[in-house]
């Protein structure tokens, strides 16, 4: 496995890889690997691509107050790791590298990211799509790869794709899971144990809403928000900030669930901002 930390040896990779015939997978991530990340990693190896990760916290993706200064980081274990799933090239830029002095342009999406987790993080899917375009433009993928427990986001990036007619095709993963429901994520570590406990408040709503929405063929959103309201008041732990049943499409809230919806979530526990969704 080859690491590269400079944007220009990254481009001349690439265009020397797609001028051999290659195909390029992307997994592009903020590093400190767990099973979600390297289950993109497999998926891309499995598709016959030359695989490139890049790990970068982005530093423009998060708002004052939040952590971009104390988010995990461990290159020694990533970079063991990456290798382990077969990954053929880790790209790590500098964050000086990435936003000189002079740097001054970025990417927006609208509407998209107006909803649920926009609502509360201003700025944090203009720094995310910032950043994907520039990685895009960097690595030049066929195939990028995104995990859809940031639904929104895969959603936001998909849009941005189309709207500027890249030539990327991006593939959205399933959420890998911890055995007991909760959702694998870098933030986890942040947990004490009592609020690891806690946490489990949002696999237990998402099983809930399944049985209404499923079995009891429940179709008003309120009555299933409220019953994952209750759930939540149950852990002294956490507080919801929002719970929302969406179309996947549009992400506009429903009233009344008709053919395809989204549950998505984002709570405190204790400090940390969990999420997590699901297809209902
Ligand atoms: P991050 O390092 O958190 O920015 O995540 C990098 C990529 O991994 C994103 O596409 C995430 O959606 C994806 N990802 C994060 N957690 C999971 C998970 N539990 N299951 C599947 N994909 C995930």
């Amino acid at each position: 496995m080859k690491i590269i930390t400079s944007i220009s040896q990254m481009q001349s990779t690439a265009n020397a890889l797609r001028a051999a015939g290659k195909s390029i997978g992307f997994v592009p991530t903020m590093g400190f690997f767990h099973a979600g990340h390297l289950s993109l990693m497999e998926a891309a190896r499995q598709d016959g691509h030359t695989v490139v990760v890049s790990i970068f916290v982005n530093p423009i993706q998060f708002g004052p107050g939040e952590d971009f200064a104390t988010y995990p980081r461990d290159l020694d274990n990533d970079s063991r790791l990456a290798k382990e799933a077969g990954v053929d090239i880790l790209f790590v830029p500098q964050t000086s590298e990435m936003y000189p002095k002079q740097y001054q342009t970025s990417v927006v999406v609208k509407g998209l990211t107006e909803t649920l987790c926009g609502r509360f993080r201003p700025g944090h899917f203009e720094g995310v799509t910032t950043v994907v375009a520039k990685l895009f433009s960097i690595v030049k993928p066929h195939v990028a790869y995104f995990g859809q427990k940031d639904f929104q986001q895969l959603v936001v990036i998909r849009r941005m794709v189309q709207d500027l007619n890249l030539d990327i095709q991006i593939k959205g993963l399933p959420t890998v899971r911890e055995k007991d429901g909760l959702a694998m994520s870098s933030r986890n570590v942040y947990l004490s144990p009592e609020e690891r406990q806690a946490a489990l408040c949002l696999y237990r709503s998402i099983c809930r809403a399944r049985q209404m929405r499923e079995e009891e063929g429940i179709r008003e959103v309120r009555k299933i928000i409220a019953d994952i309201q209750k759930i939540m008041s149950l852990e002294p732990l956490v507080k919801p900030q929002y719970i929302e049943i969406c179309h996947p499409e549009t992400l506009q809230a429903l009233e009344y669930i008709e053919e395809a919806a989204l549950l998505a979530m984002a709570v405190y526990v204790g400090k940390t901002r969990l999420i997590d969704n699901c297809f209902l």
